[in-house]
Order: C-alpha cells, then structure tokens, then sequence
C-alpha cells in the first residue's frame, strides 16, 4: 500500500484500510474475467458508529452476443443494499491489476456505468472516500466520489 496517498483520508476511514485491503484480496481470489481480477470492499459507518465490511468481485458472462459485466466494487455494494446499509456505505477499495484500455496514468479507474451507479446511489456522496490499489505496483489513489463526478 501507498500510505502517503492513505494520508489524505479522515483517521475513521484509515483505521479500516488494512481489514478493507485483506477483504478485497480475499475476494479477487473468486472473479472471474479473463483480463482483470478485481476484489472490492465496500465500508459501511451507521449513525451510532458501527462499521460493516461487504466484499464483492468482478463476473464477466458472455451468454450470447452482449456480455455481462459485473464490477466488483458494484458486487459488494448490493451486498451492503440487502443487509439494508447501502445508504452508510463511507468508503469503497478496489484491488485491480491495470487494463491499459481503461486506465491510465499507472492508477486503476472505476468503470464509467459504475460511477453512473453510485452516483445515483448515494444520497450523500461527497462523504464517500473511493481507494483504488493495483494490485501489481501496489500504487494507490485515493479521492472523494464528488470528486470523480466533478
Ligand atoms: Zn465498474
């Protein structure tokens, strides 16, 4: 992990990197896509302080002609929407290694229909802290959703 660019979230959120990191490992042990493997943790903080971790990882099916994607970061946030918590999700980490088609400057990118996704959402996403992690050079991003939607 890069812990300079983890300097930059609230000290609540940083706590939770290394549990975040090791769920997210765990998970991108079962995607399945030919070219990238991505493991997701989604953290979830309710009103009274308690956090929850869900874990998702990427599927590609390609039943016919139009593939289906799945994201991992989408996989674990609908986790977090069936125990009735998607609207405290604080923070999403995606592990991924590089695609060249759709990252770039050596740091790994959320997909444009999965912006689309939290951005219609979240209720609040400006609390929201996104941590991407390639998982080859360990290089680490990280930013508020509102940020991403600016
Ligand atoms: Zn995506």
């Amino acid at each position: 992990m890069d812990n300079t660019a983890l300097q930059q979230l609230p000290e609540q959120i940083q706590a939770h990197v290394a549990d975040m990191l090791a769920v997210a490992t765990s998970a991108r042990q079962f995607a399945q896509h030919a070219s990238r493997q991505v493991g997701a943790a989604v953290l979830t903080q309710s009103e009274t302080g308690g956090t929850h971790l869900y874990k998702g990882a990427n599927w590609k099916l390609i039943p016919g002609e139009t593939p289906h994607r799945y994201c991992a970061e989408r996989v674990a946030a609908l986790a977090a929407l069936s125990d009735g918590t998607f609207e405290d999700i604080v923070a999403v980490l995606v592990l991924s290694n590089m695609r060249p088609d759709r990252d770039y400057d050596g740091l790994v990118k959320m997909c444009d229909e999965c912006v689309d996704f939290f951005q219609t959402g979240f209720k609040h996403p400006h609390i929201v802290w996104i941590i991407t992690i390639d998982a080859d050079t360990q290089q680490t991003r990280v930013m508020k959703f509102s940020d991403l939607i600016a």
